[in-house]
Order: C-alpha cells, then sequence, then structure tokens
C-alpha cells in the first residue's frame, strides 16, 4: 500500500526553475514539497550542465592563458594534466553547490522527496523511490520544471564513443580526434574544451554559420578565434551516416567543403539541441496542454491550462536557459501565493561561454531585420579599449541597437572576453527604459571592458572618445 502524504504546493524537477520556484514559494509562506531524482536540488543545470562545463571550461582558459602568456616574457612547459583529478575537482564543485542547496531546502523547511513523480490526475502524483515503493502525494498546486534532455541525432548507433553533454562531461578520456555535431551553446562549449585540453576537434554545423541565434558580426571574432584552436569548422555540413569501427566510429560527412567525405574518429559528441520532458509526467491525467514541439503551454503567470497546475523553464518553452526558468519559477511561485506578477521580461540574456565569450540581450540586428524594424546600430571594437589591450583581447566587439525616434536601448551585444558579465548592464539598461544618452552619461570606471558599452553609447552620437566616427548628416 504506498504511503499517502498532502502538500500546498508540490514543485516537480529540482532544477534552476524548480528550486528557485520551491524556496521562493517557502520564503513567502506556502508549505512546499520538492520532487526530484536527485540526492539534493540542482538539476541539469549543476549536475550535468552549466556548473560542471564551466568548471571544464575554466580549465581550458588556465591551459590557454599559460600558452599566450609566452607574448609577454612567460614561458610554461607544455602542462602534465591529471585527469583523475580534473574528475574529482569537477565533481567537488558540484558537490559543494548541490549540497549547499540541499542545506537551503532544509534551512527553509521544504519537504524533499527523491523518487520520480507522475500524475493521478490534477491534484494527485504518484512519487516512485528507486527502490520501487511508491508515496501518493494530494496536491492543491503544481509547478512542473522537469526541463529537457538532449535531442537524438537520425543516424545514431550504439557505441560507448558516442557521446552527449552528459557522458562528454564526463571525461572519460581525452580523444585524439573528436568530431562535435553542432556549432550551437554546447558544441562550440564542450568542444573548445576537449581542443584546450588537447583533442584534434572537428566542428560540423549544419546551418552556414554557428550560433543560429547571434548576430553575424559577434559571431565574427568567436568564429576566428576558434578556428586557431579547433582542427576545424565546417558549415553547412551534415552528418548523412556512422558506423563503429575498431578504432573508432567512422562518419559520412556531407558538405560545400568537404564533398562526400568519410572519416574516422575516436568520439563523436552530438550537441543537435535539446527538447522539452514533458512526457513521462501522465500529462494525459491532467488538463494540461502540451503543444507539437512537447512544451507545455503556459500564459505569462505560468499557468497551464489546468488551473492546478504551472509550468516553468525548458518545458515551458525557448529560451532552454537556467535563468530564464530561475525567473519563471519565482512568478509562478508568487503568483500562487497570490501575489501580482507575471513573465514578462525585455530582455533575457543569453552567454555562451566560449573564448572569446559572446552574450546579447533584447533586440538582435537579425531579429530586427526579419521584423522589418529600423534601429541604429552602433559598434565599438575592442581595438580601441585600454583594458581590452592590457589583456591582448583587442579582439572583442560591443553593439548597441536603439530606437531611430527616442535612443532607447533596444538591444545589446558583446563578443569578447568577459562578455558573460558585462552583459548584465545591458539587460539592467532595457529593462530600464534607458537611452543611448543615459549610458553615455553613465560614469563607467577605467581602465574597464565596461566602457566599451558606455564608449557604444557616445558612438551613437558620433561622441566616443576613443573612435573616430563623426554622426552623420
Ligand atoms: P543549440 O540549439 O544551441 O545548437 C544546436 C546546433 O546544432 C544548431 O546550430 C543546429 O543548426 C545544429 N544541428 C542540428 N542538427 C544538426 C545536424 N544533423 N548536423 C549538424 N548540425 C546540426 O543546441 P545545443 O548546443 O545542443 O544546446 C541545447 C540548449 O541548451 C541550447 O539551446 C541552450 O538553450 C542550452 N544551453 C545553454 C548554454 C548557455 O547558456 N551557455 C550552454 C549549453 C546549453
Amino acid at each position: 500500500m504506498a504511503e499517502q502524504m498532502s502538500t500546498f504546493l508540490t514543485v516537480v524537477g529540482g532544477g534552476p526553475g524548480g528550486y528557485a520556484a520551491a524556496f521562493h514559494a517557502a520564503d513567502l509562506g506556502l508549505e512546499v514539497t520538492l520532487v526530484d531524482t536527485e540526492p539534493n536540488p540542482g538539476g541539469t543545470c549543476l549536475y550535468r550542465g552549466c556548473i560542471p562545463s564551466k568548471a571544464l571550461l575554466h580549465v581550458a582558459k588556465l591551459i590557454n592563458d599559460t600558452r599566450e602568456a609566452a607574448e609577454w616574457g612567460l614561458e610554461f612547459g607544455e602542462p602534465k594534466m591529471d585527469l583523475e583529478k580534473v574528475r574529482r575537482k569537477t565533481r567537488s564543485v558540484v558537490e559543494q553547490m548541490t549540497g549547499g542547496l540541499g542545506q537551503l531546502c532544509r534551512a527553509r523547511g521544504l519537504n524533499h522527496i527523491q523518487g520520480r513523480a507522475g500524475f493521478l490526475d490534477s491534484n494527485t502524483l504518484a512519487v516512485f523511490h528507486n527502490d520501487g515503493s511508491e508515496i501518493v502525494l494530494k496536491t492543491q498546486h503544481t509547478i512542473i520544471a522537469s526541463g529537457s534532455r538532449p535531442t537524438l541525432f537520425g543516424p545514431l548507433i550504439n557505441s560507448p564513443r558516442l557521446m552527449n553533454s552528459t557522458s562528454a562531461l564526463q571525461m572519460e578520456e581525452i580523444p585524439e580526434t573528436l568530431l562535435v555535431i553542432g556549432g550551437g551553446y554546447i558544441g562550440l562549449e564542450l568542444g573548445s574544451v576537449y581542443a584546450s585540453l588537447g583533442s584534434k576537434v572537428t566542428v560540423v554545423e549544419m546551418a552556414d554559420g554557428l550560433l543560429a541565434g547571434a548576430d553575424r558580426d559577434l559571431v565574427k571574432p568567436l568564429h576566428a578565434r576558434l578556428q586557431t584552436l579547433m582542427h576545424e569548422i565546417l558549415l553547412g555540413t551534415k552528418v548523412s551516416g556512422m558506423k563503429e569501427e575498431k578504432h573508432g566510429i567512422r562518419v559520412t560527412l556531407e558538405g560545400p567543403a568537404v564533398g562526400e567525405l568519410s572519416r574516422l574518429f575516436d568520439r563523436v559528441l552530438v550537441c543537435v539541441g535539446r527538447r522539452p520532458n514533458s512526457s513521462g509526467l501522465n500529462l494525459s491525467s491532467t488538463g494540461v496542454t502540451v503543444n507539437k514541439k512537447g512544451f507545455i503551454e503556459v500564459d505569462a503567470q505560468r499557468r497551464t491550462s489546468d488551473p492546478a497546475i504551472f509550468a516553468v523553464g525548458d518545458v515551458a518553452g525557448e529560451p532552454m536557459l537556467a535563468h530564464k526558468a530561475s525567473a519563471e519559477g519565482r512568478v509562478a511561485a508568487s503568483v500562487i501565493a497570490g501575489k501580482p506578477a507575471a513573465f514578462e521580461p525585455q530582455a533575457i540574456p543569453a552567454v555562451v561561454f566560449t573564448d572569446p565569450e559572446l552574450a546579447w540581450c533584447g533586440l538582435t540586428e537579425s531579429a530586427a531585420a526579419a521584423a522589418g524594424r529600423t534601429v541604429h546600430v552602433t559598434r565599438f571594437p575592442w581595438a580601441a579599449s585600454g583594458r581590452a589591450t592590457t589583456l591582448s583581447r583587442s579582439d572583442g566587439l560591443t553593439k548597441l541597437l536603439t530606437d531611430p525616434d527616442t535612443g532607447q536601448i533596444l538591444g545589446v551585444g558583446i563578443c569578447g572576453a568577459g562578455a558573460g558579465e558585462l552583459i548584465a548592464e545591458g539587460v539592467l539598461a532595457i529593462e530600464m527604459g534607458a537611452t543611448a544618452g543615459d549610458l553615455d552619461l553613465t560614469i563607467h570606471p577605467h581602465p574597464t571592458l565596461s566602457e566599451t558599452v558606455m564608449e557604444s553609447a557616445a558612438a551613437l552620437f558620433g561622441l566616443s572618445t576613443h573612435i573616430y566616427r563623426p554622426k552623420r548628416g
């Protein structure tokens, strides 16, 4: 006989969407039960995504920095790598962060159940533990935050040499040759890690450019540097076949640069997108609507079409980004607590943690063009930044999109070292309805990369101090 429990709010999924929702709801005084398959909250982001990949990107940066020190007269030998220690340190980062979330759960008096939840009806969930035992949980409200999983890929084979983002993060080995399928966020981040650690990395991207959502002028400096790090980047290229052989995976590539080519790789990493985890929750026993792409349909308050159920994060639609999930989670929790709240951001930042980093928020130039919207675009090349030059990183670019009539900032894009940190100013500017004049008049510390944001605003008036581009007309 299954154990029976009841709670006011159940949050299904303990990733950045789920735990942010659960913590916020508890902070607002609600009685909360968080159900997740792991012993502590964290989800894909902490266990198999953002956090371990950033730890490994830090290792890659240490290696690259020592290599590039030569131009400053500092010579280091080739790094000796203890892969087991890299793995251990990465694991300890993950354990520290997830353990901390576990403590925060307990401090807030949250009920955390380790198990897999499925709906019996709109107000009842069955939670199965790993040992097969079951809890039947009566709940007034549920927030679904079940996340996403890697998309499977056409000519897949069953081989231990074939990796997805999860297995690639385990760093079983540094293969001599690695094929990365997909030139998006994961392909470029993890491809960069393996290339820095010594693999000969080939990236194949089906589209005719890397990172489809980003403006081309911002991708350009990244592409240029990646070309020096990777063995090859093949655009407009697809994988038409894969076969396991004794010494690797034989892959057939088809594209303009290679024609039809067969090549052997030690390992292949597939990162062609992610899809929402909406199946497996038995949503058919509820009034929740799932669209053709598998996303749960939600309104601005993150309500589903079932009055008792809300959904946030990757399962509730693009962009599949942790910080978007957390913001949605807090909205859903607030609404359930009876507070006026809606998810209506003016700008959701996107950051690709490559070297250089690529970050943007608000309107992009390509989205403006697609919508037939006229915008003013100003750019500040980092070659004119003192700070970038002291860092030997004048390969960056900061750009601003403004409304031609009001000067209001509509979009900010940055490619360069630390762009992921810099973009927050752009998000704030857009959310506050700031104009280019506001940014221009805001004193930025010197010498910092943040000055490039101020100078790109000044450039709108032809008044940037460190570039000479007088205003036309
Ligand atoms: P993605 O959508 O970023 O990129 C997938 C790429 O694969 C696309 O460029 C696509 O054109 C290409 N592609 C698709 N099918 C292909 C094929 N058959 N052959 C060659 N190329 C093919 O997806 P991802 O990199 O798997 O990441 C998934 C999601 O995870 C992202 O959309 C992002 O939301 C999230 N993520 C974010 C971060 C971050 O915020 N830094 C990091 C990792 C993942």
